[in-house]
């Protein structure tokens, strides 16, 4: 791996600056899920355990560089302190004096960084003044990887900087996943639309054996084979791009899996009457919202033949049952094969960690990344700043 972790760094005596994510729902005042607090534990446990001292640094909400109260992470420090079983002190000025008087296992948080314009500007001037406060950077928000921002890039070259536990954790994961996995390698992706994942299906198609196209996007290719999709969610405009994305599937050797049924409703509501047909059966007044059981039977036969799964965007509009039933079938089958060490399976996007929640498989999946555009910016081969800026 080319960048250093907890492990290479000696943190006796040093203040370590710690970029986190703790970005945390908050209502009327009160954190409602505390999962992105939890996950920064070991890397300020193993700091604190190598007699370091652990000085927090993270955003809250999109205050663009303005003091907005309400995103004040004074909100989130009770939470932390809770979560972390540790004193933690919030500050929003005269930070080198708080550095100076920190105490035994006492941490540090300081105020929202996006208060200061330059955070978002990856200013030098505002990433040497955060710099000044520690002797060694850690970066654990991979979830904030793929902004280049002072806390997320220009620190990192101004002090010795490495991964916190969690965002080695993740780049371990995703490395296993696409960078050197096991192969066959299957990816699924879906979700509403082709535009938003064109650089995505473009990567994908060159590095995987098998590409499952489900959801709304699949509407996309169906309608470029010239079937009619009646009412469904289609981008028509794209069609000579999903035809480019099938020849440069061809050309690379890379299956691609388009529904081989789907289920059809004219209404998106819960409990519509549907119909499963062929592919190219849809109504002229109906719209293709999930796809079929035969669909499902070959996605799972391709499954139980691969080594390696990544998978982002639900298979049909899975928010209302009926049409979760292909997520749902496709992911408690990956999630069997996972927990019997016989498939590698990472998922993430924001949809797709609902769906597979719901589905009752995230549990046994090889790792989720709850990372949102850090994920989906990796799935399509992009060099993340925060991540180069370790290496
Ligand atoms: P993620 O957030 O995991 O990246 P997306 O946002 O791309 O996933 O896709 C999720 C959305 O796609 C969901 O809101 C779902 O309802 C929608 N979707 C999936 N299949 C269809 C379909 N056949 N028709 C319309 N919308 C669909
Ligand atoms: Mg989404």
């Amino acid at each position: 791996m080319a960048w250093k972790t907890l492990d290479d760094m000696d943190f006796a005596g040093k203040r370590a600056l710690v970029r986190v994510d703790i970005n945390v729902p908050v209502e009327d005042g009160v954190v409602t899920d505390t999962t992105r607090i939890e996950r920064i534990i070991p890397t300020v446990d193993d700091i604190q355990a190598k007699g370091g001292k652990v000085i927090l640094m993270a955003h809250f909400g999109r205050p663009k560089g303005q003091v907005v109260p309400e995103m004040s992470l004074e909100i989130i420090a009770p939470a932390v302190a809770d979560v972390l079983g540790l004193p933690v002190t919030w500050v929003n000025a005269d930070y080198a004096d708080a550095v100076a008087a920190m105490e035994g296992d006492e941490v540090l948080l300081l105020e929202n960084l996006r208060f200061n314009p330059g955070e978002e500007k990856n200013d030098e001037g505002f990433a040497k003044r955060l710099a000044s406060l520690g002797d060694i950077y850690v970066n654990d928000a991979f979830s904030a990887a793929h902004r280049a921002h002072a806390s997320t890039e220009a620190i990192a070259h101004l002090l010795p900087a490495c991964a916190g536990r969690l965002m080695a954790e993740e780049l371990g994961a995703l490395e296993k996943a696409l960078g050197t996995p096991e192969r066959p390698v299957v990816a699924v992706v879906g979700g509403a639309k082709v535009s938003t994942k064109l650089d995505l299906l473009g990567n994908l198609v060159g590095k995987v054996d098998h590409l499952v196209i489900g959801g709304g996007m699949a509407n996309t290719f169906l309608a470029a084979q010239g079937i009619d999709v009646g009412k469904s969610l289609c981008e028509h405009d794209l069609a000579d791009t999903a035809r480019e994305i099938l020849g440069k599937a061809e050309a690379a050797g890379c299956e691609i899996i388009l529904p081989r049924d789907i289920v059809v409703a004219r209404e998106f509501k819960a409990g519509a009457d549907t119909e499963t047909v062929a592919p190219d059966a849809c109504p002229a007044d109906a719209m293709i919202l999930d796809a079929g059981p035969q669909t499902v039977a070959y996605i799972s036969e391709v499954l139980e033949n691969a080594k390696t799964l990544v998978w982002n965007g639900p298979l049909g509009a899975f928010e209302i049952a009926p049409f979760d039933a292909a997520t749902n079938a496709a992911a408690a089958r990956a999630a069997e094969l996972s927990k019997a060490g016989k498939l590698i399976s990472v998922a993430g996007g924001g949809d797709t960690v609902a769906a597979l929640n719901q589905a009752g498989a995230a549990d046994d999946f090889t790792y989720i990344s709850t990372a949102g555009g850090a994920f989906l910016e990796w799935m399509e081969g992009k060099e993340l700043p925060g991540v180069a800026a370790l290496s």
